[in-house]
């Protein structure tokens, strides 16, 4: 029988409905679901070739694997046998070295139920929070940010707000690529009012500036510079709101003493752009009633990331734009379910329920919940602390799911060395694809989209349920219920599940009296209403936070955070002059483990390239379409050159996605990038690196 199915897109943040149609011989297509308040119909070109990458399959792993030594070549296996060797292998190591010698490197991919119980794994029943994800390069420079200066992980507002602001100012993002569906809601509310205002700050000239109304074209990195000066000029020109900064902020005096220190005229040109777009940014977010700001990598992705974050958060604490229609610091989710990660503590330094592991009451909740053993306090290792772990022998086993972090962590060479030294490596994953294979000792094969069931949280806490609607090829299995299999190996009790809604519904307990609580609604509730925003209050989902003005600080009040504008990246010199960017382009997915399949997708771009301007080509003697050699200390990449006015002089840009191809991976940008983090968010600095770049 033909039938339809809605769910949900397993890309990006924005979290749009689908609708999923199974033929007669159980072929999938795919459509907007009209009816999802998030997209309305609408879908990107990721979004309607999803179906694609489900029915091909000739790429999936089918049957778990195994072998004794990196020389042998790899053997199918049974699940109990490949099970049974990773547990016996995770026990002697934790006997010998502590469970902190082991460690699970997960995605913002995974469903909420597959996060929730392999970090209750290792952190309630092995004992060390050893957990980190992909969303470690994502969003924890925004996580922190909102923590510090709300008091909570918690986006204030939601993408009804588009439709009632009069100023939406986009920063180091672009979402005509990387969010298209919530670009063209905001294209459709500038259509109905011509009043709303653009401002767009990116070292490059992207599609989001097609539509700005101001496009601030700065320097790498002098994003505080930009966000200070411009709350200065609101400051001077009385555009702030002192009865809110008053009534329901504390740290304004010592903010404004800090914005003063540097002339609008010197932050011009640090940032170098005009000073009177400086005073245009003001004006128009000044004048506006409902003010957005909305941003991802060009601020999160940095040595400076949580500062960038409370740098512009700060713009709405002083001018009260915060928890009113149209207004709101919005941090667009990169993937489909970093929030829901978050959500059930995924992450080395969080615990469920956005609880934290240096609380000790939160660690007896847990641990009283769980009925595991007790929480260890001391922080788990973070996604480039692993690798480091790794490369000085101090982490001895990984277990990789469903992230290729060869290619998306920096540094990409110094992590391939480092995985090669790890004594133990499982992976778990849908594709044969990712470079971490060739270094794993057990493979697992995981369930994709549409083979299992679950939930996802979006940009906009939208929690959404995910139905299973069609079966796995071969023998791999759902994600979560792998986990489960392992832990009953490992002789721990509290895995036992036989449906993914127990998972979910222990999660949804754990959040009791949390200001992320959904305690009531259950799985089947959720399910009948497919998606609701947390927290759920009264049977309600909640919309906008913080109407009443009171934050989740310890005094309700909204800290305006003050720190100076430098930037801590990479300097460049004589022999690396130029600061190269990465980002992702409009039609392919991180590592391009699903869209790179899609032939479709592939007519937009097929190959990676570099972005310079015509300036700095000249200067070395490259023309459109030469191979240049782009390299510093760590490695080099070798592409064709697109010579383009769209770009900084002194800035050069390359993709993210491409890994190893035909055993060379002199496309991927990561090469060159480097291991800095920054010290709060330990996010690292994949927008910044010092490179040089030479004709081939
Ligand atoms: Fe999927 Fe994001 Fe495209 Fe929506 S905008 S269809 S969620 S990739």
């Amino acid at each position: 029988m033909p039938s339809s199915f809605k769910t949900t897109c397993c890309y990006c943040g924005v979290g749009c409905g689908i609708v999923v149609h199974k033929d007669r011989q159980g072929r999938l297509t795919v459509e907007g679901d009209k009816d999802h308040p998030v997209n309305k119909g609408m879908l990107c070109s990721k979004g309607m070739n999803l179906h694609y990458t489900v029915m091909d399959t000739s790429d999936r792993l089918l049957y778990p694997e195994m072998r004794y030594s990196r020389n042998m070549p790899r053997q199918r296996v049974s699940w109990d046998q490949a099970l049974e060797r990773t547990a016996a292998v995770f026990s002697r190591i934790i006997e010998k070295h502590g469970p902190d010698a082991v460690a699970f490197y997960a995605s913002g991919q995974c469903l909420t139920e597959e996060y929730y119980v392999v970090n209750k794994l290792i952190k309630g029943f092995i004992g060390s929070n050893n957990i980190d994800t992909n969303s470690r390069l994502c969003m924890s420079s925004a996580v922190a940010a909102y923590k510090m200066s709300l008091g909570e992980d918690a986006v204030p507002g939601t993408y009804d707000d588009i439709e009632q602001a009069d100023c939406i100012f986009v920063a180091g993002a672009n979402p005509a690529w990387c969010h298209p569906v919530l670009w063209r809601r905001i294209e459709a509310a500038k259509a109905a009012n011509p009043k709303l205002r653009i401002i767009v700050s990116d070292p490059r000239i992207t599609q989001s500036c097609a539509m700005a109304d101001l496009h601030l074209q700065l320097h790498p990195g002098t994003d505080i510079v930009l966000h200070h000066a411009i709350g200065r000029l609101l400051i001077e020109q009385g555009k702030t709101d002192a009865a809110f900064i008053r009534q329901h902020t504390e740290g304004f005096a010592k903010y404004r003493d800090m914005v003063m220190q540097r002339s609008i005229a010197e932050a011009a040109i640090v940032c170098g752009i005009p000073e009177t777009q400086l005073y245009e940014a003001a004006a128009l977010i000044g004048e506006s009633k409902g003010f957005m700001t909305m941003w991802t990598m060009g601020l999160n992705q940095s040595v400076v990331g949580v500062h960038k974050n409370l740098s512009l958060i700060n713009l709405h604490l002083i001018t009260g734009r915060i928890g009113k229609p149209g207004c709101g610091p919005f941090s667009l989710t990169g993937q489909p379910n970093a929030m829901g990660g978050r959500e059930v503590g995924g992450l080395s330094n969080l615990l469920p329920a956005h609880r934290v592991l240096d609380n000790p009451a939160h660690r007896k909740e847990v641990q009283a919940f769980w009925g595991g053993r007790e929480l260890s306090a001391k922080p788990g290792l973070t996604a480039t602390q692993m690798f480091e772990a790794m490369n000085d022998g101090r982490l001895k086993a990984i277990w990789i799911m469903c992230s290729n972090p060869l290619v998306s962590l920096p540094d990409a060479r110094f992590m391939e060395a480092a995985l090669k030294k790890a004594k133990f490596v499982v992976v778990q994953e849908i594709s044969n694809k990712p470079e971490t294979l060739q270094y794993a000792d057990v493979i697992l094969p995981a369930a994709a989209w549409t083979e299992k069931e679950g939930t996802m949280t979006n940009a906009e806490r939208r929690i959404s349920y995910l139905k299973k609607i069609n079966d796995a090829p071969g023998e791999a299995l759902p994600d979560a219920e792998i986990i489960c299999r392992f832990a009953q190996k490992m002789g721990y009790n509290g895995f036992d599940y036989t449906h993914p809604s127990e998972i979910y519904n222990e999660h949804c307990r754990l959040t009791a009296g949390t200001n992320i609580d959904i305690s009531g609604l259950d799985y089947s509730r959720l399910r009948e209403k497919r998606s609701i925003q947390w927290p759920y209050k009264a049977g309600k989902g909640t919309a906008r936070l913080f109407e009443d003005h009171r934050f989740y600080t310890a005094s309700g009040k909204a800290a305006i955070h003050s720190f100076d504008d430098q930037n801590n990246s990479e300097q460049t010199d004589g022999n690396f002059p130029l600061v190269l960017t990465t980002g992702r382009i409009r039609d392919q997915w991180h590592t391009m483990s699903k869209t790179g399949k899609v032939s479709k997708l592939k007519q937009h771009i097929a190959s990676a390239f570099l972005e310079i301007h015509p300036e700095d080509a000249r200067e070395r003697g490259i023309r459109q379409n030469d191979i240049v050699e782009i390299f510093n200390g760590r490695g080099k990449v070798r592409v064709k050159a697109q010579l383009c006015t769209t770009i900084k002089q002194g800035v050069v840009f390359l993709p993210m996605h491409w890994g190893k191809i035909l055993n060379s991976d002199l496309n991927r940008a990561n090469n060159l990038t480097n291991n800095l983090v920054d010290p709060i968010s330990k996010q690292p600095d994949l927008k910044f690196a010092a490179v040089q770049v030479v004709r081939f």
